[in-house]
């Protein structure tokens, strides 16, 4: 069984506009689409990059498979995670006047792989979006608040976007935020630490 049913072309409405505020709100809406068509897409390359600004205005966009699975998942689900160096390529711009993000142009419109029953656990789908990080770093502030209580929250407050947000991620931001408190608490330390060394010094006998 050679053939294979091919996954869904991107909707022409990215080329058509009415366009994006930005790179990341294109990509947003684009994997929006891409996890319930068992897809997913990823910026590969940045270019035309604004000196003023900083800012480039083009991106190359490709399928890939979304690089970067679990690797967990990789173990358990080989064939569904695997690299296949798909082909399929787009170019991203920001028109003039306006700078709205549309993709101006398909390079290859061809996947080398059937549309997968898991997209929703590629890395690709599991960005917070600003809002996200907004609530859950409001969250994060009150110290008795349970992981759980947290996971809850995020469910009811953006039902579609439950993919983006395990118990164990919020774990793991939780464990980098106490570490970086914990540092920042250190260096805080510091200035009394040297003043403490001072003191004993004036003590000892000159
Ligand atoms: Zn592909």
């Amino acid at each position: 069984m050679d053939a294979f049913q091919p996954p869904p072309a991107v909707p022409p409405a990215y080329l058509a506009g009415p366009g994006f505020l930005s790179i990341d709100a294109l990509m947003n809406h684009l994997n929006d689409w891409a996890r319930v068509n068992g897809l997913g897409f990823v910026k590969i390359q940045a270019s035309n990059k604004v000196a003023a600004t900083g800012q480039y205005m083009r991106y190359t966009v490709a399928c890939g498979r979304c690089r970067g699975t679990r690797p967990s998942e990789a173990r358990i689900r080989v064939t569904t995670t695997a690299k296949t160096n798909c082909p399929w390529r787009a170019v991203a711009t920001a028109r003039a006047p306006a700078r709205l993000w549309f993709i101006t142009k398909f390079f290859n419109t061809t996947h080398n792989h059937p549309a997968s029953s898991t997209a929703a656990s590629h890395t690709c789908h599991q960005v917070l979006s600003p809002e996200m990080h907004n609530v859950l770093h409001a969250q994060l502030q009150i110290p008795t608040i349970r992981t759980a209580d947290i996971f809850t929250t995020l469910q009811l407050a953006f039902p579609d976007r439950k993919h983006t947000i395990s118990l164990k991620k919020i774990q793991n931001l939780r464990q980098k935020m106490q570490r970086e408190k914990q540092n920042g608490l250190q260096q805080q330390q510091q200035p009394s630490d040297s003043g403490v060394k001072r003191l004993q010094g004036e003590a000892e006998p000159a």
